[in-house]
């Protein structure tokens, strides 16, 4: 064997051994960006590790940041009222992640360099959720994980399948709040999502 296929067996064992607290645990401390220097709490990740559909988001905002939580405050509220909607509970039944896990100050978008700093730890996520979908929340992790040219307003609810995960994108609850007259094809995503999953007969292993 190899170098490269013993260190791919080695990770595969090291990852079956590993559970989403063990990463969150060996991710705490990470200064891999600049974003780790200015962040109050890293933000990993919330919900089951059972679930089959992983939502990822940009990044943490203020109130994020200060409970270490992502989508919290109004955009979390109107995020869990669409997921609901569809039978879908960040405590019960799914996991919500962001592209990176500390606060960009101001809010502002994340930069492409501290986007790949932070995408190890996204894909330790994957690999340890092993998600059947992943819907990605906004053009930031649309345009990384499906395609860089996606377009959310012209490509929302389109599923791409990739590497065995099928993928969707949707808009970011934050944008909906500003904009909602969008919340109407957002809903209509969902709803996508809803009969997708119903296809996949991932509703009767929830
Ligand atoms: S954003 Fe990601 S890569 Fe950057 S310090 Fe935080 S955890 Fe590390």
């Amino acid at each position: 064997m190899n170098y490269a296929a013993k260190y791919a067996t080695m990770v595969a064992v090291i990852l079956m051994e590993m559970n989403l607290d063990t990463l969150e645990t060996l991710c705490q401390d990470c200064q891999n960006c600049p974003l780790g220097k200015t962040r109050t709490n890293l933000v990993f990740g919330v919900g089951v590790p059972t679930a089959k559909v992983l939502f990822v988001g940009e990044g943490p905002g203020a109130q994020e940041d200060a409970q270490g939580k992502p989508f919290v405050g109004q955009s979390g509220l109107l995020l869990d009222k669409f997921l609901n909607l569809i039978d879908l509970d960040r405590e019960k039944n799914i996991y919500i992640a962001n592209m990176v896990k500390c606060r960009p100050p101001q809010n502002r978008d994340p930069k492409p360099e501290e986007i790949e700093a932070c995408l190890p730890h996204l894909r330790k996520q994957v690999k340890v959720l092993r998600p059947r979908i992943i819907v990605c929340l906004g053009r930031i992790a649309a345009q990384r994980l499906i395609s860089p040219d996606f377009r959310v307003t012209r490509q929302h609810g389109d599923f791409i399948e990739k590497g065995g995960i099928w993928f969707m994108g949707t808009f970011h609850p934050a944008a909906l709040l500003r904009n909602p007259a969008q919340k109407k094809d957002a809903l209509a995503d969902f709803q996508a999502l809803r009969r997708r999953m119903h296809e996949m007969n991932i509703y009767e292993s929830l």
